[in-house]
């Protein structure tokens, strides 16, 4: 009886950041800002499965959807994807081979302050724990997935966070926790639309712009001044939404993504035909918040 290979299939949030105060750049890390930031993921996932290899054939990596961005024409460079190094990373620090297939399907805008990235580097991180019964808890986790980005810890555990350091230094929020009781209290859960565009924008050409202009007086994250300064049309949606009654609408980190939370349905409606009629947005996805990661085994021998 031929048994099919071992597989584990995750299902990784985007995250957005609902508060985002950016500090000093620091010489010691890279030129990077100090960061001071409330993490919370989203349910629009990327699926990542990794799927065991017999042994001494390498990797392979396998992208489909629908909005790859630029990924769609670096194919060829897929050494560079976050979920490759995340492999590599993961094989080095367990002393294992990367004999293993990767397959991601891509439902967060690439390029759009969502994270997708690191998303699909924290759910092969996560799908590897499994695949090679490692059982490492999330925190040793979290240090392998340290070492590839800033956003990437926060998206191994989700939910709400808090990130400090460059982003990377996490202070997990559990649901019954005081902060996640407050933050569901000011309408930061539930309901929310995505407002997505065909265009992505450069993290570091942000933060270079954040540098010149600075943070927009009472912005909760301050790199909203300067994404909608390179990318107007997300200044309109959070306009828009603000109108149609969302309790909350911002550029989602980096940008040029905008997140509008929307407290009930008429609400959500309302937003998204006054995205409609004004052309605010290219795409409209819907999800809630917050959301965690969710990793299915398929294939394990039954003795
Ligand atoms: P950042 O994480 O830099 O703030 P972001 O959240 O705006 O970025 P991502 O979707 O993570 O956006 O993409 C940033 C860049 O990372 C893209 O230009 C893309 O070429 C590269 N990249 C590498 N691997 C991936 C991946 N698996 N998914 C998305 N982008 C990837």
């Amino acid at each position: 009886m031929s048994e099919s290979p071992r597989s584990v299939v995750v299902e990784c949030p985007a995250k957005t950041n609902l508060t985002l105060a950016v500090g000093k750049p620091r010489e010691e890390w890279a030129g990077r800002h100090e960061l001071d930031t409330i993490y919370c993921a989203i349910s629009l996932t990327d699926t990542v499965t990794v799927t065991e290899k017999p042994a001494d054939t390498g990797f392979s990596l396998e992208l489909d959807g629908t909005h790859l961005g630029d990924l769609a024409s670096s194919q060829a460079d897929m050494r560079r994807n976050h979920a490759v190094l995340a492999l590599f990373a993961m094989a080095k620090a367990a002393n294992r081979e990367p004999n293993v297939g990767l397959s991601i399907t891509k439902r967060i805008p690439v390029g759009g302050g969502l994270a997708g990235g690191s998303a699909d580097a924290a759910a092969t991180i996560l799908g590897l724990n499994e695949l090679w019964d490692l059982h490492w808890p999330a925190e040793r986790l979290r240090q392998v997935a340290a070492t590839l980005g800033a956003d990437m810890p926060f998206c191994v555990t989700g939910g709400y966070a808090r990130g400090t350091g460059y982003g990377e230094r996490i202070e997990c929020f559990a649901p019954d926790s005081p902060t996640a009781t407050d933050l569901r209290a000011q309408g930061y859960a539930g309901s929310l639309v995505v407002g997505a565009y065909q265009s992505q924008l450069s993290t570091p050409e942000v933060y270079a712009a954040f540098d010149q202009i600075g943070a927009g007086e009472g912005d909760a994250n301050h790199l909203q001044k300067a994404a909608v300064s390179l990318h107007p049309r997300s200044g309109q949606a959070i306009d828009a939404a603000l109108k149609a009654g969302a309790s909350h609408a911002f550029v989602s980190g980096s940008g040029p993504s905008v997140v509008a939370f929307t407290p009930t349905p008429a609400i959500r409606q309302a937003v998204v035909e006054a995205w409609k009629q004004g052309s605010c947005v290219d795409r409209i996805i819907a999800a809630s918040a917050p959301a965690v990661p969710s990793i299915t085994r398929h294939g394990d021998a039954i003795q």
